[in-house]
């Protein structure tokens, strides 16, 4: 029992910047921060875990004292100067070259692996947390319906993967928002688009989109955590610029 069997990155709120301080290097790949001195048993324990190539937990923390566990990963690298481990989310990412130049093409496949395996269900469930399990519009409360949507999306580089960049909404709201068939004013009232307001049509519109008009979002209690108000402007006019 000479090696580390997990590693572990608490939770800290994030406001408006990315909550990872274990960063992704120039292979795609997660660094993970050594804990203190480079003699500390964990730190030798990390090296152990990576000369026998053995597999490990990574506990990320979702709030206080709640975490994601993902497994197996691996140490691929020690990178002692910089007091940090190299860590692989899958095979692939396993055997990827760290010690040489990574290709364009083997770096966007690993940072994919990256976004797809951990930064996603990581956000989306410190989303679905800060929420308390609700849509912010209609206030659904069924999790297996219920989504963290990015204010603004995650392909582009300030569509960072904060909690003041989401949103917990249902499937429908969800869609809807990204369709641009409602908006959110920076005030945190919703908006439907006019031409949508004036359609008639059963249920599903008129209690599920056009009774949303005017209302104002259900927020997280905490005020770091809810909607940054510039993300929500920049999002707001394109909205704006659909309708
Ligand atoms: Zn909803």
């Amino acid at each position: 029992m000479t090696a580390a069997l997990s590693i572990l990155t608490t939770y800290t709120s994030d406001g408006a910047r990315a909550p990872y301080e274990d960063a992704v290097g120039g292979d795609g790949l997660l660094r993970y921060k050594f804990q203190g001195n480079r003699e500390h048993y964990t730190n030798v324990g990390l090296q152990r875990a990576f000369e026998l190539r053995l597999p490990l937990m990574w506990f990320f923390g979702i709030r206080q004292g709640l975490y994601l566990p993902f497994f197996p990963v691996w140490i691929v690298a020690v990178e002692v100067e910089q007091s940090q481990v190299a860590v692989a989310l899958d095979e692939a990412q396993r055997h990827l070259r760290i010690d040489g130049p990574v290709s364009l093409i083997e770096r966007g496949y690993s940072e994919r692996i990256t976004k797809q395996r951990l930064h996603q269900p990581v956000f989306r469930q410190r989303v679905i947390q800060a929420y308390e399990t609700s849509c912010a519009m209609c206030h659904l409360r069924h999790r297996s319906l219920l989504d963290a949507a990015h204010i603004i999306p995650d392909r582009e580089t300030h569509g960072v993967p904060a909690i003041s960049n989401g949103m917990a909404l249902c499937k429908i709201h969800h869609a809807a928002y990204d369709e641009n068939i409602l908006g959110v004013r920076p005030d945190y009232v919703i908006e439907v688009r006019s031409d949508i307001l004036e359609e008639r049509d059963g249920p599903m519109l008129r209690y599920g989109l056009q009774a949303m008009h005017d209302l104002r979002l259900t927020l997280p209690r905490r005020r770091m955590d809810r909607p940054d108000h510039n993300l929500l402007e920049e999002r707001y006019e394109r909205f704006r610029a659909a309708g």
